[in-house]
């Protein structure tokens, strides 16, 4: 068991030398997870399961072991779950009297507007991505979708 633990924590700070420009205290992810000060995406089994944690200015996702209490490795940016975890972020709008995009502006289309589940605002498809990082980051978004944990309701097997 402590050799796994120790060859967990090699492979997790060499995942993250190559796939992140900081490097990461271990004990901040495993703290921040242990807290719920993280957003829980997936179960992937009874022993993994992926956590975003915000990480300087940029919300990576983790591989976290809950049995030896590791992260084990960091998603590479392609990662389809980065996708996923906005895709859980940014619903489409319901409404039918949107008016402007709460980001640019701009008028809102019936169809393609965006609902932020953090802010609750509306926005415009174009806006997704600056949204995520002002409002979903840097504006501590993230914070509510860890408390209510909407993200992992009903999603997990
Ligand atoms: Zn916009
Ligand atoms: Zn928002």
């Amino acid at each position: 068991m402590v050799k796994k633990v120790r060859q967990q924590q090699l492979h997790f700070n060499q995942r993250v030398s190559t796939r992140l420009t900081y490097p990461i205290n271990r004990k901040v992810i495993v703290d921040a997870i242990g807290k719920g000060n993280g957003i829980h995406i997936i179960k992937q089994s009874n022993r993994v399961s992926l956590w975003a944690v915000r990480v300087e200015n940029e919300l990576p996702i983790f591989v976290y072991d809950k049995i030896t209490k590791n992260p084990v490795t960091v998603l590479p940016k392609e990662s389809e779950y980065y996708d996923y975890l906005k895709s859980k972020i940014f619903v489409l709008s319901l409404r039918d009297d949107s008016q402007w995009c709460n980001e640019c502006g701009k008028p809102l289309a019936l169809g393609s507007t965006l609902q932020c589940r953090c802010c609750i605002n509306e926005i415009c498809t174009d806006c997704k991505n600056s949204h995520y990082i002002s409002c979903v980051i840097l504006n501590n978004g993230w914070k509510t979708l860890s408390q209510s944990k909407k993200i992992s309701k009903g999603d997990d097997e």
